[in-house]
């Protein structure tokens, strides 16, 4: 980790005792630990935190030690706005694009705080008066871990162990992709002698779906497609189908990955309507070189990982397909 920068950080932090800390909008186990962790961190240095979410998350991180206090802007607007304007230092967590998070956006533009950005995205835009950018590094929690090291070990205690421990497990598909590395184990090995209960974290992220996630699975496997000469499977969810098994925010998480599971097959994607939205939520997951983070910029506003990537569509579910299988077949070399 870059000396200067860690003494950079730790001027601010001296001179801005009061913080705000964004995650980008549907923050996931890595957005939420990391802004968490950071609070539990800060907290102990009297600071007076808080987090603010661009919008509410699924309910198995909601067990994540501090979760209660995250306010979320879709439902607290003019609360989260009165912190952002008191606060003088904002934190901008495993996002490197202000269009990430919403309506926050322009608010955050506006503001003349400073602004510490801490991510592991590739091509991070410039808006940061400070940028830790480390796109190689699995996950921001593992970036933030370096970060609170080298500012002071002895302020990493349980709480802040558990929440780096939650979205290091839950970027590294639980440290089985290959942005898991010597340094990711040593990390995890250092947050459970502070405190983190690995297996327990595990069992809260994983081992609490309910029925209704389960049937919604039955169904999304159901309509699973392998692509016509390609090493390549999606998956759809319509409305209809959600709506029958009370489909709530997260439900689907992980589905995506069962298409990988499959002997041969490097790229699955699922879909999924939202009528709300007038969109198609996808994600996008990859095995090997295949940059699926390419492919989403390209054909469906996205962007992520090489590996693991998301967009949307505008067009019908049945329009997006057809605009899939022909997209695919630009990017047939990548195979
Ligand atoms: P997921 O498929 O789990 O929603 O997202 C996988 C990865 O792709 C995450 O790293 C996430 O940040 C990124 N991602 C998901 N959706 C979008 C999107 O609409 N735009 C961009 N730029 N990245 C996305
Ligand atoms: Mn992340």
């Amino acid at each position: 980790m870059n000396k200067s920068k860690i003494q950079k950080l730790d001027n601010f932090l001296s001179s801005h005792k009061k913080i705000t800390i964004i995650p980008h909008k549907n923050p996931d186990g890595d957005a939420l630990g990391s802004c968490l962790a950071l609070m539990h961190f800060l907290k102990q240095k009297s600071h007076d935190t808080s987090i603010i979410s661009p919008n509410n998350y699924p309910n198995f991180l909601k067990w994540l030690p501090g979760e209660k206090s995250i306010i979320k802007f879709s439902e607290e607007e003019k609360l989260a706005k009165t912190i952002i304007k008191e606060s003088s230092l904002i934190f901008v967590l495993d996002f490197n694009d202000l269009n990430r998070i919403g309506d926050l956006n322009k608010i955050i533009q506006n503001s003349k705080s400073k602004k510490i950005m801490i991510d592991h995205h590739e091509n991070p835009k410039k808006f940061a008066d400070l940028e830790f950018s480390y796109p190689k590094i699995s996950s921001t929690c593992e970036i933030v871990y370096n970060i609170l090291y080298n500012l002071n070990p002895s302020f990493i205690n349980e709480e802040t162990a558990t929440c780096l421990y939650t979205g290091i497990m839950t970027d590294t598909g639980s440290f089985k992709y290959p942005s898991t590395t010597f340094k990711t184990h040593e990390i995890i090995s250092k947050l459970i002698k502070h405190g983190a209960n690995g297996s327990k974290i595990h069992e809260k992220i994983y081992d609490e779906f309910s029925l209704n996630k389960l049937n919604l699975l039955s169904i999304c496997l159901n309509n699973i497609r392998k692509v016509e000469k390609l090493p390549v499977i999606y998956m759809t969810l319509n409305q209809k189908e959600l709506d029958k098994c009370y489909f709530k925010k997260g439900d689907s998480e992980g589905f995506v990955n069962y298409g990988l599971s499959v002997k041969g097959i490097k790229l699955s994607i699922i879909l999924i309507e939202n009528t709300d939205e007038k969109i198609i939520k996808m994600s996008f997951r990859s095995k090997g070189n295949f940059p699926a983070n390419l492919f989403a910029e390209k054909f469906f506003n996205g962007g992520g990982h090489i590996n693991a990537a998301g967009g949307l569509s505008r067009k019908s579910l049945k329009k997006t397909i057809s605009k899939l299988l022909i997209a695919l077949q630009d990017f047939n070399d990548e195979f």
